[in-house]
């Protein structure tokens, strides 16, 4: 701390001061970084067991920071949030994963994280039928994804909401599923298209058994519910072996493919590489 002779600034730890100055330039940057062009999407594919083939793929997005290069949005998601701009980024987000999806061949569809700040703001319903109708994408190639987050917040408006969105022909994914705290009873209210299981379960598969039994009633639910069910974070054929035996209709993770740019997208599946 400078030495201006005012006391308070004696009970800042060293440490902490660096903490701070570092946010404060992740913000002072992440307000630029929307107008400097420095965010780009990533894609990867969501695989339909029983076609064997890509059904979508996930938008992911990066940060490429001109100094500190790809910051990944587990940091800055949540600044994001914190200081106002999500909304104008995930508006970025929509209109630049349906306009990359309309070059896709028809019947891939394009999945879209949605924070539960955005649903605070009342224009969402307007950002998606705005991204749509620019790229003339079909609803029915929108899938938003939400945690149980948003649903925690004032539940009446987010549910209405989500019909909302719903009644556009958009889809609707519950992600995270199984991290939080009463799971079952947010599939109650709303019918969701599809059940993305959470990373942990997959990656504990092999260690903890109550794993596979999860998985596989997980899958169980969304098929008697008819919701598909999607297991994350598969990294190996082991995984995949018994996600797909547990049930599950679509699978997405490194075993596949990392996410990538979307010129780097080939749309179908290498013969051999699996199964
Ligand atoms: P998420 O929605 O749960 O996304 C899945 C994360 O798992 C991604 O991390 C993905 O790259 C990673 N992943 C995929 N396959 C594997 C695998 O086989 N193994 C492992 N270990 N990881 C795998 P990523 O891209 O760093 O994103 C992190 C989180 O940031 C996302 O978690 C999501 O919550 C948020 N996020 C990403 N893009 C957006 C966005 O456009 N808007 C919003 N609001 N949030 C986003
Ligand atoms: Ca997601
Ligand atoms: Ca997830
Ligand atoms: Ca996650």
């Amino acid at each position: 701390a400078k030495a201006d002779g005012r006391a308070t600034y004696r009970f800042f730890e060293p440490e902490m001061d660096a903490e701070l100055q570092a946010r404060r330039s992740l913000e002072i940057d992440l307000r630029k970084a929307l107008a400097n062009r420095e965010f780009e999407l990533y894609f990867q594919p969501q695989v339909n067991v029983r076609a064997n083939e890509i059904g979508g793929y996930e938008a992911l997005v990066r940060w490429r920071h001109p100094e500190r290069g790809m910051i990944s949005p587990g940091e800055f998601i949540p600044v994001a949030e914190d200081i106002g701009l999500i909304s104008s980024l995930g508006d970025w987000v929509l209109e630049q994963a349906c306009m990359t999806a309309s070059t896709w061949p028809k019947g891939i569809k394009v999945a879209v994280n949605l924070s539960p700040v955005q649903f605070r703001n009342k224009t969402l319903v307007q950002s998606v039928s705005r991204a749509l109708a620019r790229s003339d994408l079909a609803p029915d190639r929108l899938e938003l994804e939400i945690t149980e987050s948003v649903l925690l917040q004032d539940n009446n408006l987010t549910v209405a909401t989500l019909h909302q969105l719903r009644r556009m022909g958009v889809r609707i994914a519950m992600d995270d599923f199984g991290t939080g705290y009463s799971s079952l009873s947010y599939l109650r209210s709303f019918p969701f298209d599809k059940i993305k299981i959470d990373q942990s379960f997959v990656r504990e598969l092999s260690s903890r058994a109550d794993c596979l039994a999860i998985v596989r009633s997980i899958a169980g639910l969304g098929a008697s519910l008819g919701m598909s069910t999607v297991a994350e974070g598969v990294e190996t054929e082991d995984q995949f072996l018994q996600i797909t035996a547990a049930g599950c209709t679509e699978v997405q993770g490194y075993y596949f493919d990392q996410p990538k740019p979307a010129s780097e997208l080939v749309h179908t599946l290498t013969p051999g590489r699996w199964r």
